[in-house]
């Protein structure tokens, strides 16, 4: 069995779309991965074992309301990493 941050999932799922809202924001490697990172830490972590795969539909559809909050925090780490990247 292998665990695994489910919340991690969804801010990756999300990565690019908040992204495209952001033209001048640096896509490089070392950047994504910082705004993942920002996210993250400002969001709850939801594990589950990836060995039940329905587990991470059923997430997924009563998750919704933690979605948008999800965006908003994807987009304030793509402002931190703006103004300052580690690039
Ligand atoms: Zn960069």
């Amino acid at each position: 069995m292998e665990l695994k941050n489910y919340m991690e999932t969804i801010v990756l799922n999300y990565l690019d779309v908040v992204l495209e809202k952001y033209p001048n924001c640096c896509k490089c490697e070392q950047c994504r991965q910082d705004i993942v990172m920002l996210a993250l830490n400002h969001l709850p972590p939801k594990y589950v074992s990836s060995d039940k795969g329905n587990v991470f539909t059923k997430l997924s559809l009563t998750e919704l309301e933690k979605e948008v909050q999800v965006i908003e925090e994807i987009a304030k780490a793509i402002e931190v990493v703006s103004r300052s990247p580690r690039h």
